[in-house]
C-alpha cells in the first residue's frame, strides 16, 4: 500500500466513526495490513534487556526500511501515537504498557554493506554484529561497541559509547525519515552528537540506515581489541543479570557508580530492582522487578547522593509508556 493510500484509509476510517467512539484495537491494527506484522497486547517485557514492561498496545515488526516509513507514515497519518524501539536495551518501559503502536526496528533493517573507506549499515543491525561485520572487513574504529546490546539506530540516537570511543567519530552521515515525511541524509555535524545526545532526541527523525567512516587494519588486531573490550564488560558488569546497562548519565567530574557507592547505597533494594553488588552504576532486576520498583529505587539513589555529595544524578536511561517521565525528586 502506498503511503497516500494508508492516508486515505486512516482518514477513511476517523470520518468512518460516529463522534466520541474511540477507535478499537482491531482497527487501530488494521492500518498496518499489507504494511507489517502487528500484534495486539505485547508484553515489552519479552523486548527489553530488562525484562520490564507491560503490554504495547500495537507491537509492529516492519521488515523492510519502506515499510518501516509506512508503519510510521500510517501512525501520522491516523493520528496514532507511535514509539521506536530498537533492542529495548537502555528503555524502562511503565508497568502500565504503552498507548498506541511500538514499532520495532530489528531483522529486516539490518544489511551491511561496504562503501568507499567504510560501511553502510541499517538502523535495526545490533551492534555487535555490526563490530563483527567491520572485523571481517579488516576495518577498525567500531571496537569499541562490541558487547553494546543495542542496535545501530538505538546507538546513533544515543550516541552510544565506551572506553573512549562513541558513534560519532565514524559516523559520515545518518539516512532519515524525517517529522514531516520526508526522507532525509543528515551530515554527522548536522546530527548535534554529544555525551549520550544526539539531534534525534528531539528531533522526532526516524533513523533508517547510516554510514560509517572506518579504518583499514588488520583483522587479528581488531579481534584482539574486541575481545579485551569485551573481556573488561564481563568483569566489570553484572551481565548475568537482567539490566539496561548505566542508569545515570555520568556526571561532571565524577563517576555515578563511585558516588552511588561512596552513599552505601550497593546492594540496595526495592522490590526485585537492585544496585548492583557488582558496578553501582547498574540497577539490575533480580527477577519480577516492577518499572516502579526499579523508579523507586532511582529516587533513593538521586536523595542520598544529592544529600552526601551534592551531585545531581540524571537518567540515561530512557523511560516510555502510559505516564512515563524520568524521575525527579528535587526537594525531598
Ligand atoms: C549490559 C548493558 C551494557 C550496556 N553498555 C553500554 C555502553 O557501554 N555504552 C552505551 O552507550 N550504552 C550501553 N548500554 C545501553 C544501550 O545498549 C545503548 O544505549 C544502546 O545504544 C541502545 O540501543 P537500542 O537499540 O537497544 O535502543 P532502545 O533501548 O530500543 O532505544 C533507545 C532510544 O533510542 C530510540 N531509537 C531506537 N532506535 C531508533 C531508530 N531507528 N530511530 C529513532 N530512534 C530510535 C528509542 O526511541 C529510544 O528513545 C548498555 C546496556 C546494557 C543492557
Amino acid at each position: 500500500m502506498a503511503v497516500r493510500t494508508v492516508e486515505r484509509a486512516a482518514r477513511q476510517m476517523r470520518s468512518d466513526r460516529k463522534e466520541g467512539t474511540p477507535v478499537t484495537i482491531n482497527e487501530r491494527k488494521a492500518l498496518f495490513d499489507g504494511i507489517a506484522p502487528c500484534r495486539t497486547q505485547e508484553e515489552m517485557r519479552l523486548h527489553t534487556t530488562f525484562r520490564i514492561g507491560g503490554p504495547a498496545e500495537l507491537f509492529v515488526t516492519p521488515e523492510s526500511e519502506a515499510a518501516l516509513c509506512r508503519a510510521v507514515e500510517a501512525c501520522r497519518a491516523a493520528d496514532l501515537p507511535y514509539q521506536i524501539v530498537g533492542n529495548g536495551s537502555n528503555l524502562l518501559v511503565s508497568d502500565e504498557g504503552i498507548e498506541g503502536a511500538v514499532i520495532a526496528v530489528g531483522e529486516g533493517l539490518d544489511g551491511v554493506e561496504p562503501v568507499p573507506g567504510g560501511l553502510r549499515a541499517g538502523a535495526g543491525v545490533r551492534l555487535s554484529s555490526l563490530c563483527r561485520a567491520a572485523q571481517a572487513r579488516g576495518l577498525s574504529g567500531l571496537e569499541f561497541a562490541f558487547g553494546i546490546p543495542g542496535t545501530l539506530g538505538g546507538g546513533l540516537f544515543m550516541n552510544a559509547g565506551a572506553y573512549g570511543g562513541e558513534l560519532a567519530q565514524v559516523v559520515r552521515r545518518v539516512r532519515v525519515l524525517t517529522r514531516e515525511g520526508e526522507l532525509r541524509t543528515r551530515e554527522a555535524a548536522q546530527c548535534a552528537f554529544g555525551y549520550r545526545h544526539s539531534a534525534f532526541m528531539d528531533n522526532g527523525d526516524v533513523i533508517l540506515a547510516a554510514e560509517l567512516a572506518l579504518t583499514p587494519d588488520d583483522p587479528a588486531a581488531i579481534e584482539a581489541r574486541m575481545q579485551t573490550y569485551l573481556q573488561r564488560r564481563k568483569e566489570k558488569q553484572p551481565l548475568e543479570y537482567p539490566s539496561a546497562g548505566s542508569v545515570f548519565r555520568r556526571p561532571a567530574g565524577h563517576y555515578a557508580g563511585a558516588l552511588i557507592e561512596r552513599s552505601g547505597l550497593k546492594g540496595a533494594r526495592v522490590g526485585g530492582a537492585q544496585v548492583s553488588e557488582k558496578h553501582a552504576g547498574f540497577i539490575i532486576n533480580c527477577g519480577g522487578a516492577t518499572a516502579g520498583d526499579v523508579r523507586a529505587l532511582i529516587e533513593q539513589i538521586q536523595r542520598k547522593v544529592r544529600q552526601d555529595s551534592g551531585v545531581e544524578l540524571e537518567c540515561e536511561v530512557r523511560f516510555i509508556g502510559r505516564d512515563a517521565v524520568p524521575p525527579t525528586d528535587k526537594g525531598r
